[in-house]
């Protein structure tokens, strides 16, 4: 680790000599936050003033010495990012919750993209809980390794659809052909086949979009559609694929959109297969949207597992799982309800969660009306 001027150090004392029993608390934490190269900051809620350490300033491309307030920070962050960023952060500070965030900056010294991680909270000591407080790190290396490999998934996917897509086709037109002959086994055999090919087809499509959002590029093919009619499909589609639970629709208004059709379809099925995926095989899972003023309100509720409080928080996180006995033998990686998340916000939307362990749950989503 390169070594910088950071002002976490504890002084340099020469006619001193410290042992390690001799440090203090506040020395530890001095020496701990200078070696890891952290930045650390502080809020006032009552006057909003801000104070950053030297290295937090360095971080964010300013001189040592230099003045930077709250704002002057927020003004480094990428411009595709900063409303959000901000958001994030007030969010955290309104409700006093935990904030994590990855920001990302440009730095005018060389106008090179940095990322840093920003983390904080109101502290649980009594003297200074009424603080906002946190740490920063550095953390380009990192991001720039999961950016490269997020593209190597995207190049890999890519590869893997075109063929995928092909034999489908194939499939399709073989299965005209059995029809034609009235081959029942042929029929039967291809049926299977082409439940295998959407599989992987949607596995395909969940990591083609998790490289797109993970280098912060979902592009959107927006044209005007029907919801209901989409949800229709597919419910469909995943009774052919999953075809063990019982799913049922409760009547959806007529409901035009002007979004993504693929990527919406993408957030149904990945919902609809968590639900069916998360509940037990006899339990019936129930889809519907209603139409609330301005926007429309999609719900896909199940009596599984449900989800505790702690969990919920967390969950539209990459790679997040709930680690639990139930959970463990359900294969997954923790992407869907991220890209759903994506996908959502994408579309000036929300998603979220009602829940009750052992009851089941209850996952909405909103999409803007055309
Ligand atoms: P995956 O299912 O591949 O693990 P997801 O991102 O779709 O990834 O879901 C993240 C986690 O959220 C899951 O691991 C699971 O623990 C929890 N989860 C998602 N949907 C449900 C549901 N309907 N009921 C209970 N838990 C769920």
């Amino acid at each position: 680790m390169d070594k910088h001027s950071g002002d976490n150090a504890i002084p340099e004392d020469n006619n001193v000599s410290h042992t390690i029993e001799s440090f203090k608390e506040t020395d530890i934490a001095k020496i701990a936050l200078d070696s890891a190269n952290v930045g650390i900051w502080i809020m006032d809620p009552a006057s909003r003033k801000f104070f950053p350490s030297e290295r937090t300033r360095e971080m964010f491309g300013f001189l040592p010495k230099e003045e930077m307030s709250f704002e002057d920070a927020m003004l480094k962050v990428v411009d595709k990012q900063r409303k959000n960023v901000v958001e994030a952060i007030e969010n955290a500070f309104k409700k006093r919750s935990i904030l994590y965030i990855e920001c990302p900056i440009i730095d005018l010294h060389d106008n090179k993209k940095r990322w840093l991680s920003i983390t904080g909270g109101f502290s649980s000591s009594t003297v200074s809980n009424s603080y906002f407080s946190g740490i920063i790190m550095d953390i380009t290396e990192q991001k720039q390794s999961d950016l490269r490999r997020s593209k190597f998934i995207g190049m890999v996917s890519h590869e893997l659809k075109t063929p995928l897509t092909a034999l489908k086709a194939y499939v399709q037109m073989l299965n005209n052909w059995a029809k034609k002959q009235k081959d029942n086994f042929t029929i039967g055999t291809l049926s299977k086949v082409d439940k295998q090919v959407k599989k992987m087809l949607n596995m395909i499509n969940s990591l083609l979009n998790l490289s797109g959002a993970e280098a912060g590029k979902i592009h959107l093919n927006k044209a005007e559609f029907r919801l209901d009619v989409l949800i229709n499909e597919v419910v469909e589609e995943t009774l052919f694929i999953t075809s063990t639970h019982n799913i049922i629709i409760n009547p959806c208004n007529t409901v035009s959109i002007n979004a993504d059709r693929d990527k919406i379809e993408q957030v149904l099925v990945n919902l609809l297969s968590n639900a069916a995926k998360y509940s037990d095989n006899t339990a019936d899972i129930e889809i519907g949207c209603v139409l609330k003023d301005s926007e429309v309100e999609v719900s896909i509720k199940d009596k599984g597992l449900g989800i505790a409080p702690a969990d919920i928080d967390k969950l539209f996180m990459p790679h997040y799982r709930v680690e639990s006995k139930e959970t463990e033998n359900i294969a997954g990686f923790g992407i869907g309800l991220y890209l759903c998340a994506e996908i959502i916000n994408r579309h000036n939307g929300k998603i979220w969660v009602e829940s009750e362990p052992g009851k089941g749950s209850n996952f909405k989503f909103t999409l803007p009306v055309s």
